[in-house]
């Protein structure tokens, strides 16, 4: 899969852990690979996040409940 280029920055490793599908690895995400069985099951939009981000499902929803919690 290809990085998509993004404002969210070039974290160290980003481009290759989505090039291999693996999340991120920690502090930012858990380093796993992803299977492309699991992949096939997300929704599109996680999947575009993920080409941004390089964080799979599991840790983009934990970002996006700590995000919500330090806005309130
Ligand atoms: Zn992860």
């Amino acid at each position: 899969m290809e990085p998509t280029q993004s404002a969210f920055g070039n974290f160290k490793g980003r481009e290759d852990a989505i090039r291999s599908l693996r999340c991120m690895q920690q502090p930012w995400g858990c380093g796993r690979s992803i299977p492309p069985s699991e992949m096939e099951c997300w929704p599109a939009a996680d999947i575009r996040e993920y080409q941004i981000t390089g964080l799979c499902k599991t840790c983009q929803d934990e970002v996006y409940a700590f995000m919500e919690q330090i806005s309130e």
